[in-house]
């Protein structure tokens, strides 16, 4: 598979991502002032977003991640998703928020909802840069939505083809033909 950057149309410039990132920043702060807020952020991906949007949030928050892992490095959910890593402490009682990069099918954040929500949060709430709502085959609720997108396979801002890509500053649209 050619992997070349000549393949990569702009969907979301930088300058986008970082107006609609600090939006959300303000929303966030303004919905947990005075929460004991846990943010969990779902890795690899989320790692441009999840660094971007919790300074954005001008509260308090405790830093964590989760590494889970739905796509076998093609482009088409395996529906399999497996957890590589946990958060390592407690949420029971305290507001937990999940960063997620992109939501497709919606398997991946329903796994993981079920799990944290099995740990008795006081809530549990998900937010993610990127929603592609026509290719849902699960019901989950998202709390905050960077952009709807339509169906395309994106890369770049976290987001990566077989492990490239992620580095790319702004979001785009992988085209293999
Ligand atoms: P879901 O379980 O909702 O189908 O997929 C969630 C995960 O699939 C995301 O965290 C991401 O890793 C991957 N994914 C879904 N759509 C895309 C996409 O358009 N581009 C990339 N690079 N990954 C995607």
């Amino acid at each position: 598979m050619v992997k070349s950057r000549s393949r990569i149309y702009p969907l979301l410039s930088e300058e986008q991502i970082r107006l609609r990132v600090r939006e959300l920043g303000t929303q966030i702060t303004s919905d947990y002032a005075g929460k004991d807020l846990v943010v969990i952020g779902l890795l690899n991906g989320v790692y441009p977003f999840f660094a971007d949007l919790t300074r954005a949030i001008d509260l308090d928050l405790d830093v964590n991640f989760m590494r889970v892992a739905s796509y076998g490095g093609g482009t088409e959910s395996t529906g399999e998703v497996k957890i590589i890593f946990d958060v390592d402490k407690s949420i029971r009682g305290r507001h937990a928020l999940v960063i997620e990069d992109i939501v497709d099918t919606g398997l991946t954040l329903f796994k993981v909802r079920n799990l944290l929500m099995d740990r008795e949060p006081a809530s549990l709430k998900i937010v993610t840069l990127l929603d592609k709502p026509s290719r849902r085959r699960v019901k989950v609720p998202v709390d905050y939505v960077g952009f709807a997108i339509e169906d395309h396979f994106v890369v770049g801002y976290g987001l990566d083809l077989e492990g490239l890509h992620r580095n790319l500053p702004y979001v785009g649209i992988y085209n293999p033909a």
